[in-house]
């Protein structure tokens, strides 16, 4: 079998940009050791974030609100999404300042983000009892997708009507070099022959980068939520919630409530130093870290702590340890390509970071801002030093460090 392109990974990441390379022309493979949407992308929240820290990411963020609501028009498959604006929330006056200035750059850098009044916090959001004197900015723009499978099966349906192949429960195992380039990829079963392969293989994107001689390093890092049973306070039209002084996250879901959180002190977890049958099954969940968090906003939103759980999920997020996505050509090894180091974020950037990367590939040039996204700047840093710089990014979602990409 041949490709002009073969992705590793059925996730939001590697769907995306597989569908991108075909409606550029490409021929695509898209190869997946387990199901479609199975692992990291299959648990997310759904949350999309206008709010970013630099324009780069900002421009990334609304370009792929931009393409969700309009996935019909682009794809010619449906997608729902709930319009459901959002507000950032903050409690303390150095939280206050942090959004103050977020507002300030994100409107500088196009996003639709106004200071809320307090009589409109108190009566936009149902679930959320203001106390009066929170700071809170509205975001308009801001969308989410209920279930986040939905949005892999739209990918799915798309690379359908593009011809792409899928291929599941089929690991890829060797990705032979010669003549110093990639080659294709093999599985058990079959060799595919390819110039161009993209590593999107979310938290295990290390040992497929090492199948090809090369090193991406990132750090996986747990992430949970949890979904509370029906309750009569959430309003299904409400917006999102994002609690910044608590690292804290709220939406409505199936009639309750969604709540997850970034703690201080996250858990890493490397897929290299598991049995090979590791998955995301088998990432440990600690409700008490959740619960931990939740206390936090217990005043505001009592059901967050209380609340009876109807589902409890998790999985892994791919830290860099400079908190920016992972995105285009793996240095020394011409036509290999990676797209990784969500840093949280990568269901929601999928649309354009597919499309930026397609782009890039297709071409051979980065579109503006994303050679700056590119491994070579990963450096090689110590692995201690990755995963404490990794932690960091996670356990600072909300208020990241200054960034002054464009
Ligand atoms: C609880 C939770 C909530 C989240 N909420 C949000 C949110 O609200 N918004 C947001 O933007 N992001 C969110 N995220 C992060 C988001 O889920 C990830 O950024 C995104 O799913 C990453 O996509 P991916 O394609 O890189 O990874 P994955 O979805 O993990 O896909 C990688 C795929 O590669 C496959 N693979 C691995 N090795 C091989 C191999 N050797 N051969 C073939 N295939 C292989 C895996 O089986 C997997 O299916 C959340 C994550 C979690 C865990």
């Amino acid at each position: 079998m041949d490709a002009d392109v073969v992705v590793v990974g059925a996730g939001a990441l590697g769907l995306s940009t597989g569908l991108h390379c075909a409606l550029a022309g490409c021929s695509v493979a898209v190869v997946e050791r387990r199901t479609a949407g199975s692992q990291a992308s299959g648990r997310a929240a759904g949350l999309f974030k206008s709010v970013q820290a630099d324009e780069l990411r900002t421009r990334l963020a609304r370009r792929s609100i931009e393409q969700a609501v309009s996935f019909a028009d682009w794809a010619g498959v449906p997608l729902e999404v709930a319009r459901s604006g959002s507000f950032l929330i903050a409690r303390t006056g150095a939280h206050r300042e942090l959004l103050r200035r977020e507002l300030g750059q994100s409107r500088r850098w196009g996003a639709d983000v106004s200071e809320a009044t307090a009589g409109q916090l108190a009566d936009g959001l149902s679930y959320y009892r203001a106390v009066g004197d929170e700071y809170a900015l509205w975001c308009p723009e801001d969308i989410y997708i209920e279930e986040p499978a939905s949005l892999i099966r739209a990918y799915l349906a798309a690379c359908q009507r593009c011809g792409v192949t899928l291929l599941e429960d089929e690991p890829v195992t060797g990705i032979p070099v010669a003549g110093g380039r990639v080659t294709g990829v093999e599985t058990a079963t079959r060799s595919i022959t390819a110039p161009v392969v993209v590593d999107a293989a979310g938290a295990w994107v290390r040992q497929v980068a090492e199948l090809a001689g090369a090193r991406v390093p990132l750090a996986p890092v747990r992430h949970q939520l949890l979904i509370t049973r029906p309750a009569p306070q959430v309003d299904p039209g409400d917006p999102i919630a994002r609690v910044v002084d608590a690292a804290a996250y709220l939406r409505p879901a199936r009639g309750g409530l969604m709540f997850g959180g970034f703690e201080a002190s996250p858990l890493p977890l490397d897929p290299r130093r598991q049995p090979a049958s590791f998955s995301t099954d088998d990432v440990p969940l600690d409700l008490g870290v959740l619960r931990k968090l939740a206390a936090q906003v217990a005043g505001e939103v009592p059901a967050a702590e209380t609340g009876p759980v109807a589902e409890h999920r998790g999985g892994l997020f791919t830290m860099s340890s400079d908190g920016r996505f992972t995105v285009g050509p793996v240095p020394g090894v011409p036509g290999f390509w990676v797209a990784s180091g969500c840093n949280g974020s990568g269901f929601s950037s999928s649309p354009a970071l597919g499309e930026a990367l397609a782009a890039w590939i297709t071409s051979g040039a980065a579109p503006p801002g994303m050679i700056r996204l590119a491994p070579d700047r990963l450096g090689s840093a110590s692995e201690e030093a990755l995963v404490k710089d990794g932690l960091w990014q996670y356990a600072h979602y909300y208020d990241p460090a200054p960034s002054d990409l464009v």
